[in-house]
């Protein structure tokens, strides 16, 4: 199969074929055509196998299609949150968006603990429809009311249970409380503990499940 058979807007196929990717990995064959399908994701898929793009790629063409690029910058509400572990896999992730995102006109920010809070701040309330976060910051930056998920329509959780090690389910529980019933989510794990089955049982509706 080709990224060109698995339904991608030309502005995505474009951003791969800078990348020079020939063929998408086994995990992007399966996950791509079930998340623009709109269905909810259970996933366990190790890094490497090129989970980033799998989650990527079709959460970029779900927002391209009403992405409008005259409304002020304010204006441009969360669309997709994409939470991770760690700081690093939050610049990774970030990195990923902003390249496969290029020829699209959606803003990203990636924000995560151990740096100053403001440049953060001053991002979200510019307007951002693609944020990265690790969840003890993000909590930070809801508290101070700069983060609106009113439209979110997307939920990533990345590396689902690295954050259940780190001790992030209560916090992952309050974002998911602010976030709307009616969204897509998607979880990617490379384990599948009782722990995260059952956060999966609460955050997931009828998910395809994937595995490779
Ligand atoms: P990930 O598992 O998402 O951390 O991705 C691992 C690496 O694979 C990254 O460096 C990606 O740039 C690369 N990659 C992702 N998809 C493909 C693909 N279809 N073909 C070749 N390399 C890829």
């Amino acid at each position: 199969i080709t990224f060109e058979q698995l339904g991608l807007s030309r502005e995505i196929l474009q951003a791969v074929a800078d990348e020079g990717y020939a063929t998408p990995t086994a995990i992007q064959a399966e996950a791509i055509p079930v998340i623009l399908a709109g269905r909810d994701v259970m996933a366990s898929a190790q890094t490497g196998t090129g989970k980033t793009a799998g989650f990527t790629l079709p959460l970029l063409h779900r927002l391209q299609g009403v992405a409008n690029t005259s409304v002020s910058p304010a204006k441009h509400p969360v669309r997709a949150l994409i939470m991770a572990p760690t700081r690093e896999l939050a610049i990774q992730i970030d990195e990923s968006v902003r390249k496969y995102g290029k020829y699209l006109p959606l803003k990203v920010a990636a924000i995560y603990g151990g740096v100053n809070m403001l440049p953060q701040t001053q991002s979200l309330r510019n307007g951002v429809e693609i944020l990265v976060a690790t969840p003890g910051r993000l909590l930070d930056h809801i508290e101070q009311k700069v983060v609106n998920f009113s439209k979110t329509e997307i939920l990533v959780l990345d590396e689902a249970d690295r954050m259940l090690d780190m001790g992030f389910l209560p916090d992952i529980k309050r974002v998911m409380a602010l976030l709307p019933q009616q969204r897509q989510s998607l979880l990617f794990s490379a384990t599948f503990s009782l722990e995260i089955r059952r956060l999966a049982d609460s955050l997931l509706k009828n998910p395809v499940k994937i595995e490779v």
